[in-house]
């Protein structure tokens, strides 16, 4: 019998850059996750099997049968029953890994909910699938002086960058907007590929491991660019930009409920969610309209609004950014439904 408690990392430890002390650190470190789709379940399972501490994960979502051709952790079962999403994923990682502690949120995750939720750790990582909740991660990383991990997936090409605040570029050194609401393609609409989030999410989790096994100096302020069916990878190196309204100026408005968060309230007797975006957000139906023809949607136009069904919902969705979602009065799943079709 071997009673050595870290054994079961023999592998992971003899690589040199981990060692010893480094899997002491990962048995130490405690980690949020944000949303738990492909990349977030991908994302977990590596961090669990490789034996970090402590993870929470947030996911306001249920297991879909159409998650199941990425998202590693769920199965028919979950899909049939509806089973939240962050409940499915620590039901399965509490079998791969009991060592490891998890705590499931089943929560929507807004400015609201973050500071609570991350109160307690030492990274933030990015499962999620709307730029809404990366910018809201991003300021509070930068406020508190957190790492924090961005991926994105859509189609066959991703991005992945780590995030230290004060020595790398931030999400807004590179992308000092969200782009506009109904402009850039979601999943939903352009589909992904399996394999595509399961590479980011490697690179998500690789640099989870530099961090948390006390290697930050590992970390490169560099954004990393894939397209998969072409097989092209380009490093960008990103320099921190002197006036970043976030990481200089300390402009924290996703943070501070200013700018971001989107606005759900419950139509009372409609079945229906109303979604006010933020401020400054603008759904261009003229390109919406030509993203939904592109992609085969059927739907509604008029000079004031664009109207289309999915998933036994309707959406319509306004030039001021607003956006009614009818067939629900749940507002978590209206969010849901509008980040994935329209995206934010
Ligand atoms: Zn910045």
């Amino acid at each position: 019998m071997n009673l050595d408690p870290l054994a079961r990392y023999a592998r992971q430890m003899r690589v040199s850059h981990v060692g010893r002390s480094g899997q002491e650190a990962l048995r130490a470190a405690r980690v949020l996750l944000v949303g738990c789709g492909a990349l977030g379940t991908a994302i977990a399972d590596l961090l669990v099997r490789a034996g970090v501490g402590f993870l929470r994960i947030a996911d306001r979502d249920l297991v879909e049968l159409t998650n199941l051709q990425r998202q590693t952790l769920f199965d028919e079962r979950d899909a049939r029953e509806s089973w939240p999403k962050a409940e499915a994923a620590a039901r399965r990682l509490r079998e791969v890994n009991a060592e490891v502690e998890i705590e499931a949120c089943v929560r929507d995750v807004g400015a609201d909910e973050l500071p609570e939720l991350a109160r307690d750790v030492d990274l933030l990582l990015d499962g999620t699938d709307n730029f809404e909740t990366r910018y809201l991660l991003n300021d509070f990383a930068v406020h508190v002086g957190k790492p924090w991990i961005y991926g994105g997936a859509v189609g066959d090409h991703g991005l992945e960058m780590a995030v230290i605040p004060g020595r790398t570029a931030c999400l807004r050194c590179i992308f000092p907007e969200p782009p506009s609401a109904g402009v850039s393609e979601t999943c939903e609409t352009a589909g992904v590929l399996g394999p595509l989030t399961a590479l980011i999410a490697a690179l998500q989790a690789a640099d989870a491991l530099k961090i948390l096994s006390g290697h930050r100096e590992a970390i490169a302020s560099e954004l990393l660019q894939v397209e998969l069916w072409s097989r092209r990878v380009q490093a960008l190196r990103i320099p921190r930009q002197a006036d970043c309204a976030c990481c200089v100026r300390r402009e924290l408005p996703y943070l501070d409920g200013a700018a971001g968060a989107t606005r759900a309230e419950s139509l009372c007797g409609r079945n229906t969610v109303q979604l006010r975006p933020a401020i400054h957000a603008r759904i261009d139906l003229e390109r919406l309209s030509a993203r939904l023809a592109r992609e085969g949607l059927v739907f509604e136009r008029s000079r004031f609004w664009i109207r289309f069904r999915a998933e036994e919902l309707e959406l319509t969705a306004f030039p001021d950014g607003r956006a009614l979602v009818h067939g629900t009065d749940e507002p978590a799943r209206a969010r849901s439904f509008y980040s994935r079709w329209i995206g934010s």
